[in-house]
């Protein structure tokens, strides 16, 4: 299957293995971040497209859930060859909705296909365990059920990532899907779902509709829905935990994040110089886990802000269909006034910007700013609180180890962050002290087979792994007497 960029006007929701016309008669505007030209729309999904969607995925799930796990582990990795085969044009319709740089997103279709592959080799953790009583001639089969249907609720950042990581761990675990991406990036999930489709997904195993914060409320609120997954903003994720809190509904938040970046004092600085940008501003700062903290030790600390700002100088910005760019627009223009917000509030607080602000000559038209370097940026000032989800790094300086972990804790968020140090021992132990969900070393990157888990306001629950599938999971334990 290859894919042409979607664009032109939409009025249908995916429901049941067709595209059917939305119940709904307004519409959300897609606009291309780099020219700031509307260039399809979509419908904003009331109710009833809301209540079709549950409805087909209820009526697929008997059938899904039945089939046999080899079965669904191999139209999984069907689905990841189909997404593989269509990267190249996945990667326009993507960078096109919320101007990632190809070079972000030209991965992004095999992203997508690792994914799938990796939870449709996890056969064992979905199939039933027989585990003995501690004392007595008595055991327990385990038995590992899907959920039911979940409600996967995405933001625009990494749109088709964030999808697939919550529908390749529902899928192996044998739920069904709605799909409710976010009203910046809604057309990825069209040939997401054609991919699905042409691999052999039963129609009515995913399902998606378009549209904004009230579609989303309604599918949390759901009576026919078993699950929510959501990833996005603590405020909005908050909301819907409320919500889910209410209705015992089970329900994964991942959240926004303030993480930070440790330089121990032996640290190699080249190689930190190399990471630097992909480390703090990748995604043109839009990236959940990115160090928008780096804490350097006071003594190197004039050293390495003048790394950092030659290392963000030299990033390319500009058109974000170009391989070479590294900072393509924002995502938004309400994106870019936030943006353009911190940075001003930065310099009220006392804090001194040494790069960056403004707009870059030459890009009158598209949501670009100017990425930002801050120096003497103290622990309580916003910008070294706040999430900004823009390219604004905050540099501080500590006294010792202990200062460091303490200023790497002192956040509401607990997401990501980074040790970087020569001595790995050391840098795993101040890993460990770090209050976080995970942490590299003298790196940072993801790993699907490895629980990603926010902790504090940067979420509840876990994603990846084999605890991530769990999520999809409800477990019935049946007790019998060992036979003789
Ligand atoms: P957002 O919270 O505004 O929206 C996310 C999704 O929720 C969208 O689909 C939106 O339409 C929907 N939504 C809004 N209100 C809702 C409601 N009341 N009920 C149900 N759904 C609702 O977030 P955003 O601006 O799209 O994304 C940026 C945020 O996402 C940042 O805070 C970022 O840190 C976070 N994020 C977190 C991770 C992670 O894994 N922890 C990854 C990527 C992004």
């Amino acid at each position: 299957m290859t894919v042409s960029a979607p664009a032109g006007v939409y009025d249908d929701v995916y429901v049941g293995g067709q595209w059917g016309r939305s119940s709904s008669i307004t519409r959300i505007d897609v606009v291309d971040p780099a020219t700031e030209e509307p260039y399809a729309q979509v419908p904003d999904g009331g109710a009833q497209d809301i209540d079709r969607a549950v409805s087909a995925a209820r009526a697929a799930f008997p059938r899904w859930s039945e089939t046999p796990i080899p079965e669904r582990a191999a139209i999984l990795r069907a689905f990841a060859d189909e997404l593989q085969r269509c990267g190249e044009s996945l990667s326009v319709v993507l960078t096109r909705e919320n101007g990632s740089p190809v070079a972000e997103t030209s991965g992004m279709g095999a992203h997508a296909a690792a994914q799938l592959r990796y939870f449709a080799g996890l056969a064992a953790a979905v199939e039933d365990e027989v585990r003995p009583f501690p004392n007595g001639p008595m055991e327990s089969i385990v038995r590992k059920l899907p959920a039911g249907v979940a409600g996967l609720i995405t933001p625009w950042n990494y749109p088709l990532a964030l999808v697939m990581t919550k529908l390749a761990p529902a899928l192996m675990a044998g739920c069904t899907t709605v799909i409710k991406p976010a009203p910046e990036t809604p057309l990825h999930v069209r040939p997401l779902v054609e991919a699905a489709a042409a691999a052999g997904i039963p129609a009515g195993v995913i399902n998606m509709v378009t549209g904004g914060g009230a579609a989303g409320a309604m599918l949390v609120e759901h009576p026919g829905v078993d699950k929510i997954a959501f990833t996005g903003s603590t405020v909005t994720g908050r909301a819907i935990g409320e919500r889910c809190g209410r209705l015992l509904r089970p329900v994964t938040l991942e959240l926004g994040g303030k993480s930070a970046a440790v330089l121990l004092d032996d640290a190699d600085l080249d190689a930190f110089a190399k990471s630097v940008v992909r480390l703090t501003m990748r995604n043109t700062g839009q990236t959940c886990y990115v160090c928008s903290r780096v804490l350097a030790p006071a003594p190197r600390y004039d050293e390495i802000v003048d790394l950092i700002v030659d290392a963000v100088r030299a990033a390319p910005i500009g058109d974000p269909f170009d391989p070479a760019t590294v900072f393509g627009p924002v995502v938004s223009a309400r994106q870019r006034e936030r943006i353009d917000g911190y940075v001003e509030i930065g310099q009220q607080e006392g804090a001194r910007l040494v790069l960056g602000g403004g707009r870059p000559a030459g890009l009158d038209r598209g949501w670009f700013v100017n990425p930002a370097v801050f120096r003497d940026v103290t622990p309580d000032m916003r910008i070294a609180q706040e999430e900004i989800f823009g390219p604004v790094l905050s540099v501080l300086p500590y006294t010792d180890v202990d200062d460091a972990i303490r200023i790497a804790n002192d956040s509401r968020y607990g997401l990501a962050g980074s040790v970087f140090g020569a001595d790995e021992d050391r840098a795993l132990e101040v890993a460990r002290r770090i209050e976080t969900g995970n942490i590299g070393i003298n790196f940072y990157s993801s790993n699907h087979a490895a629980p990603f888990a926010g902790r504090k306001d940067s979420g509840v629950g876990v994603e990846f792994g084999p605890e991530g599938l769990a999520a999809y999971q409800v477990f019935q334990s049946v007790h019998r007497r060992k036979a003789s």
